[in-house]
């Protein structure tokens, strides 16, 4: 049985000392890559609630990246300044979104020189690289998380990894990477925060993960009702608020699949460590069973906040913004064994967690591209896992892939997502 440490997943956040010549608090600079989703928002968040509570740290906004959501990235920037912290660099990731020129002018109202504005997939992965970076939140969705988040490894960077679709794609390469530059991965997804927590809690050898899952707004619907779905009821989440991916992720459970496939990498497990039950209040973030039979569980109201700021300031636990239990209300906490017949994606997930390989870019990308067809009605709720059952069939298995196979077999999948979803039309 594989031993689970916390040393490799994780580097003190406190490394940095203060630095006596100025005799001020040390730096830690955050490139949020994703800002403007529903994690970067967040993480922004509680970059300026720890600036106002930490008194061992500056916490600086170093980077913040939008895609098409330039209003958002605007009010995050002010928002920053408001802190004293405006950030060094503003990154458009979609360059069709806004022109230089533009940019320069919206952007320097706000005392932007043309030169802190960046453009581009690669402005991402340059400043995932930059020396004056201390810590990389990876929150883009999907694989165009893929290079920025990679590079950040290579940069022997601390990465809090909310993209968990790089480790899907490339785990073996990731986990190579980070042992050849020393680079830490801090999990926020919550299930793997908690794993994480409860490991750091106990350093006993662990013979179980066991993540837990809302079930989604289906969890007890038939498959009937499952197959005429609409994107509106998928989108309905009975527990979180998240970004629309994700959201019809966790309605297939392929999210949970997603995250068996993170989980093996993150922690270097075999699918047969971990196991999935259902929990549908999201209060259990997820377990540890230890190998007298223990079980550590972590526990807090469903909120990102606590997963992204205890990425942030690990080992150190501060006051957090997320609420804390209230314990005036009864709590039911339940417990249930996952439906694998109703929730096919649960065996493709650990399917692929034990094949590794090629076979993770495969099922990323054909889910990737049938979650849009479902968004846009063009299939049905449970063609999603189809579709992705049906690409993962049809591909030639590689068990050491190259970053360049991963990508060509990216692209390859999307077409054949795209082919295998015309069949079931
Ligand atoms: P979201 O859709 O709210 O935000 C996605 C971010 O990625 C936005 O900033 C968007 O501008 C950017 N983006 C989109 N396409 C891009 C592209 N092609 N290139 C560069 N940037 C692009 O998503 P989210 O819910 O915040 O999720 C982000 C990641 O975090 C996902 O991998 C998700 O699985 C993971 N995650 C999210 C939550 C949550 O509560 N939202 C929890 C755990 C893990
Ligand atoms: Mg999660």
């Amino acid at each position: 049985m594989t031993k689970i440490t916390t040393e490799n997943t994780v580097k003190s956040a406190t490394s940095a000392s203060p630095d006596p010549q100025r005799g001020s608090l040390p730096h830690q600079n955050v490139a949020v890559l994703g800002a403007t989703g529903s994690i970067g928002t967040a993480t922004a968040e509680v970059i300026g609630h720890l600036n106002r509570i930490d008194p061992n740290h500056r916490w600086k906004l170093w980077a913040a990246s939008g895609h098409s959501n330039l209003d958002l990235l605007e009010q995050i920037t002010c928002a920053a300044m408001g802190d004293g912290e405006a950030p060094e660099r503003l990154i458009f990731s979609d360059p069709t979104c806004l022109s230089p020129a533009h940019a320069a002018q919206r952007f320097g109202r706000h005392g932007y020189q043309p030169e802190s504005l960046k453009f581009g997939p690669e402005a991402l992965v340059d400043a995932a690289r930059h020396e004056s970076v201390d810590v990389v939140v990876a929150a883009i969705v999907g694989r165009a998380g893929l290079e920025s988040t990679l590079a950040a490894v290579e940069s022997g960077k601390r990465v809090a990894l909310a993209n968990k679709e790089t480790l899907v794609v490339a785990g073996g390469l990731v986990r190579q990477r980070m042992t050849q530059s020393g680079a830490k991965l801090l999990p926020v997804d919550s299930e793997h925060s908690a794993i994480w927590q409860c490991i750091a809690e106990s350093k006993s050898p662990v013979r179980r993960l066991i993540l837990t899952a809302s079930g989604g707004p289906f969890r007890t619907a038939s498959r009937d009702e499952m197959e005429n779905a609409r994107p509106e009821s998928a989108l309905e989440h009975p527990t979180w608020q998240m970004g629309r991916k994700i959201t019809i992720d966790s309605a297939t459970m392929m999210n949970k699949a997603l995250e068996i496939i993170e989980a093996r990498w993150l922690f270097d497990v075999s699918a047969d460590q971990i196991e999935v039950v259902v929990h549908p209040q999201s209060i259990i973030h997820s377990m540890v069973e230890f190998e007298d039979g223990s079980v550590l569980a972590q526990m807090s109201p469903p909120d990102m906040r606590l997963p992204i700021q205890y990425a942030l300031t690990h080992p150190r636990r501060l006051p957090c913004q997320a609420p804390a239990f209230d314990r005036t209300q009864r709590w039911d906490l339940t417990l249930e064994p996952a439906d694998l017949e109703r929730f096919p994606a649960l065996q493709l997930g650990f399917q692929v967690a034990r094949s590794g390989g090629t076979a993770g870019a495969v099922v990323n990308a054909a889910n990737e591209v049938a979650v849009g067809l479902f968004l846009d009605e063009q299939i049905r709720f449970t063609d999603i896992v189809r579709v992705c059952q049906k690409t993962l069939e049809s591909h030639t298995f590689d068990d050491q892939p190259t970053l360049s196979r991963l990508l060509e077999l990216d692209q390859w999948s999307r077409q054949e997502a795209q082919r295998c979803a015309a069949l079931l039309r």
